[in-house]
């Protein structure tokens, strides 16, 4: 089975070929604040100015998460998506792993990487945005 990177245009490198892969925000030239996805029109400011990439953070706190129970098409139920908060500022979408095992205390740590979501409509496996809880207390290697 073949695999597709979902918006390759929002990671660094290649996740399917690179393990230090990370995603990529923008920076508005006028008001300093980061966004992810990056954007033509900072949604803070209005700025037009072109946004400077920002490589985004591989850990962040969980804001809230959601079980699916009745999946989108080629998105096999159930299964768990997200918030997380970035110290870079971004608050970040994706899927999120270990809801299975009970409930996930809000501001958890977590790690961002990418895995995969579901299937297109091509049946292609999509690759994308997922959090993995942290084991409470631990350093990551891209903490701050
Ligand atoms: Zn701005």
């Amino acid at each position: 089975m073949t695999s597709k990177l979902y918006r390759p245009e929002n990671w660094s490198a290649s996740p399917l070929e690179s393990d230090s892969a990370q995603l990529v925000g923008g920076r508005c030239a006028r008001c300093g604040n980061v966004y992810f996805p990056r954007s033509n029109v900072c949604p803070g400011c209005g700025s037009r100015e072109p946004m400077a990439q920002v490589l985004l953070s591989r850990v962040g706190k969980l804001y809230s998460y959601s079980v699916i129970h009745v999946g989108a098409p080629g998105f096999k139920a159930p299964y768990a998506v997200g918030y997380v908060d970035l110290p870079d500022g971004p608050r970040v979408f994706g899927h999120v792993d270990g809801w299975e095992d009970g409930p996930i205390p809000l501001d958890s740590s977590v790690d961002i990487y990418a895995g995969p979501i579901g299937k297109d409509r091509e049946g292609e496996e999509l690759i994308s945005v997922r959090f993995r809880p942290l084991p409470s207390g631990q350093v990551s290697r891209g903490g701050t």
